[in-house]
């Protein structure tokens, strides 16, 4: 739990500097530029979004994954150091 919450902690921090930049941004140039047309910043905003999402995706993805491979087939849950299930002796890697 403690090694995901660091993930989500710079992602907070990076999400945090990008609104901070974007409000400074909009203050500056925005007016000129007019509302509707899209910037280099708001494109690259765009396209980190769904990258960043993607990125949790991939990482819950990969923790559910980890757990399905500590269980045996059984149903019973295994040890990091268990090669074999003590329950029904299966091979872990089966
Ligand atoms: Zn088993």
């Amino acid at each position: 739990m403690k090694r995901f919450l660091i993930p989500l902690t710079l992602i907070g921090a990076a999400l945090a500097v990008f609104a901070y930049n974007y409000q400074g941004y909009c203050r500056g140039r925005c007016t000129l530029r007019g509302f509707g047309l899209f910037g280099p910043f708001e494109l690259s905003m765009l396209l980190l979004l769904p990258l960043l999402l993607l990125f949790i995706g991939l990482l819950k993805w990969r923790r559910s994954r980890r757990r399905a491979a500590s269980r045996c087939s059984c149903g019973t849950p295994l040890a990091e150091d268990w090669s074999y299930c003590p329950v029904c002796g299966a091979s872990r890697h089966c």
